[in-house]
């Protein structure tokens, strides 16, 4: 990984690597509005495509790699994040972003997402949450509202979904947001702020899946708890932060979006901060050393 660093406008049609994702996202898919706020976020960091590089999982959301001009790694299922670790300890001056599906990141690589949270990790996560696996059909996710039929279970789902932002918030991520592809001008800034956050940025984002999950049209019109009177919490709070995620995890299922930041936190070193402060890792990036025939190892 290499980096330019340039003083220079950058310009969004620089993320666009001339592959068109019409050919494999259905018409309508939200996936659509995450590409467009990433691409959008980008000249707002100020990133150059060869200072970025984006780890996804499989899943429709994994062909994001396919439509973003960077460097890149479509990984296996559910694996995106230990990859994306791997890639920012060795080179932290490397733009770190990873992104998958709900069954992706809050299933198979469940695990993963949880512990990458727990050790604060800087980088950005971007969970495309449609409450559905929809590259396989249809299938129940762990974000499937109860009672949701699909071919896998047909009488319904008997299972409670899963409450990422609060399970994000337990874990020890250190900024939680909820953005949806209906709403790309606020998800723009939220993945901005997300990649200039030092530490675990995790964004639950939602979108609509109108090939295998037609039924899920709550996710307009939404609210934005920033903008919004009914909504007064401090988001750098803990627990306020806590009561305003179980607001928003409630009522999503009631058919009511609220979206916006729901906790930032500034103080906690990141990962890789921590283990140079203990001397566990050395000032200068670990990819340099790979390529310097002269290094000393220890
Ligand atoms: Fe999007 Fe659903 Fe089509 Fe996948 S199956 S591209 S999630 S609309």
């Amino acid at each position: 990984f290499s980096a330019i660093n340039e003083e220079r406008e950058i310009e969004r049609d620089e993320f666009t690597p001339g592959i068109e994702p019409q050919a494999t996202w259905c018409p309508g898919c939200g996936d659509f509005g995450v590409l467009k706020a990433l691409k959008q976020a980008m000249p707002e960091v100020g990133k150059n495509p060869d200072e970025v590089a984006l780890f996804t999982g499989i899943g429709c959301s994994g062909k994001l790699n396919s439509y973003f001009n960077s460097y890149g790694f479509h990984t296996i299922h559910g694996r995106s994040l230990p990859v994306a670790r791997a890639a920012k300890l060795a080179n932290p001056n490397l733009e770190v972003i990873a992104a998958g599906g709900d069954g992706d990141g809050y299933g198979i690589g469940g695990n993963h997402t949880i512990h990458t949270a727990r050790e604060n990790h800087d980088m950005t996560y971007i969970v495309f949450n449609n409450e559905i696996f929809g590259l396989t059909k249809g299938q129940t996710s762990p974000t499937s509202p109860k009672g949701h039929k699909s071919k896998t279970q047909p009488h319904g789902s008997a299972k409670s979904p899963i409450r990422p932002l609060s399970q994000q918030l337990n874990a020890g991520a250190t900024y939680i947001a909820r953005t949806a592809a209906v709403n790309p001008n606020q998800a723009k800034e939220i993945i901005a702020e997300a990649i200039e956050h030092d530490g675990f940025a995790h964004i639950d984002f939602l979108t609509q899946c109108p090939t295998w999950n037609k039924d899920a049209k709550h996710y307009v019109p939404y609210t934005d708890v920033q903008q919004s009177d009914e909504f007064d919490f401090d988001v750098s709070d803990r627990a306020e932060a806590a009561e305003m995620m179980r607001k928003t995890e409630e009522r999503l299922y009631e058919g009511e979006v609220l979206t916006g930041r729901m906790y930032i936190e500034d103080e906690r070193p990141s990962y890789g901060e921590e283990k140079r402060q203990i001397g566990e890792m050395p000032e200068e990036p670990l990819a340099e050393r790979y390529f310097d025939e002269d290094a000393e190892w220890e």
